[in-house]
């Protein structure tokens, strides 16, 4: 609990970001602070030891969950893969198209990097309308992986993201 608190002591508040009205949660700020990022890094592995025991691989969102999701795969010895934006990943790619508040966005993973019936958790920094995560989960399972799991360090409670995601999910700070 202790650590949970300094975990959110060290999430970063940012007003009318990145457009007036809303209140950007900035994670990276936690990095600054070496005693923060410990405990994040322990609380993470925790939840995962506890809740999501079958894992055998970490899928990462662009670009944040590329800063937890490798730190937590190094600790457990298994492999991190990152999921990315549209465009940005050499070789064979499967691509997930998903609709955000403004247009169309895209998910990417290669194809190489999901073993079919991977048990894989996806990890991301924080869990606003739940589209990314959603449309991560179907990119799995478009390459006959297996999603056990959603890991996120924060979520905004009034935006139901969490219902929008079809495995279970864990967040650490919830707003
Ligand atoms: P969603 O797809 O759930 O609506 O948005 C989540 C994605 O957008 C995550 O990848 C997250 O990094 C980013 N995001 C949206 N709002 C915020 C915010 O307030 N703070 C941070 N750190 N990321 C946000």
């Amino acid at each position: 609990l202790e650590k949970i608190e300094l975990i959110k002591k060290n999430i970063g508040l940012y007003p009318d970001f990145p457009k007036a009205g809303v209140l950007f949660r900035d994670t990276c700020t936690i990095l600054r602070q070496p005693n923060a990022f410990q405990a994040l890094k322990e609380v993470l592995v925790q939840c995962v030891r506890v809740h999501f025991v079958e894992t055998e691989c970490i899928g990462g969102l662009d670009a944040r969950g590329f800063l937890i999701g490798p730190i937590i795969a190094l600790e457990l010895r298994i492999p991190f893969i990152p999921i990315r934006k549209r465009g940005k990943l050499p070789g064979k790619v499967t691509t997930e198209e998903y609709t955000k508040e403004y247009g169309k966005d895209a998910v990417e993973i290669q194809d190489e990097s999901v073993t079919a019936g991977a048990k894989i958790l996806l990890v991301d920094d924080l869990l606003a309308t739940g589209g990314s995560l959603q449309a991560s989960c179907n990119l799995i399972e478009k390459c006959y992986g297996e999603v056990i799991g959603c890991l996120v360090i924060a979520e905004i409670e009034n935006l139901h993201g969490r219902a929008q995601i079809p495995v279970p999910l864990h967040s650490i700070v919830k707003y």
